[in-house]
């Protein structure tokens, strides 16, 4: 099983690479994050082991479990949150992780920082977007910038760009119009990552300018329930 992630991050950065290479952006541009939610904390330490530098996890209870877990703070791998953020978390989300990429409303941004402030870091955040009908959370593209104002406010955040979700739909038209909306958003709030497209949607997200892309099942197989 771990032999099969180290097999499946190889292929999964040479695909990437030459779609990079087709839509003629530079190999390795694009950052690869492992989502393990649902998976087991031995595949997060064989991916690490493999090379792999960014996970996420979506909900703090089972990070916090995996977290801990031997080898797997010794690996420097870097531990992003993608899930729905709950205020009364907000201590966990900085403890457990290095970035978080689902701040969506203010009063979340506010409870981060107030926790980031009283542990005294800086916490790196991305805001997430809302680019499709079928999500629940996420800011409304045209609050994005009223959000941002009021991330780059609180000094214990560091605003580093834009996360979204694509649209669960076969339309691959559709798709990349979801994440165009994504990268014209990105490109007016700022920073240096734009966190678009999972196994499905890769490729399309690739061409619209992503600069990370959030792998689950391609890379660790389907996910334990
Ligand atoms: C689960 C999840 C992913 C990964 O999905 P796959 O389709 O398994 O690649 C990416 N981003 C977020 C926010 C997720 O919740």
């Amino acid at each position: 099983m771990e032999d099969a992630i180290a097999d499946r991050l190889a292929a999964l950065r040479a695909e990437l690479d030459g779609e990079l290479r087709a839509c003629g952006r530079p190999a390795g541009s694009v950052a690869i994050l492992g989502v393990s939610k649902k998976q087991p904390a031995s595949s997060i330490a064989a991916a690490a082991l493999a090379g792999l530098g960014d996970i996420g996890e979506n909900y703090v209870q089972e990070a916090a479990e995996k977290f801990s877990a031997p080898g797997l703070a010794a690996s420097g791998i870097r531990k992003h949150f993608i899930g729905h953020i709950q205020t009364n978390k907000a201590k966990a989300l900085v403890q457990l992780f290095d970035v978080v990429q689902s701040v969506d409303r203010a009063d979340a941004a506010a409870a981060l920082g107030k926790a980031a402030a009283s542990a005294g870091v800086v916490l790196p955040v991305l805001l997430q977007m809302n680019i499709s009908p079928s999500e629940r959370f996420g800011c409304p593209p045209e609050q994005a910038e009223a959000l941002a104002e009021m991330v780059r406010g609180i000094p214990a955040l560091r605003l580093d760009g834009v996360m979204a979700i694509g649209p669960d739909v076969s339309d691959r038209g559709e798709i990349r119009r979801a994440f165009e909306l994504a990268a014209k958003t990105f490109a007016a709030v700022g920073g240096s990552t734009l966190s678009i497209g999972m196994s499905g949607d890769w490729r399309e997200a690739v061409r619209a300018g992503s600069t990370m892309i959030r792998i689950g099942t391609a890379l660790f197989g389907e996910r334990r329930v």
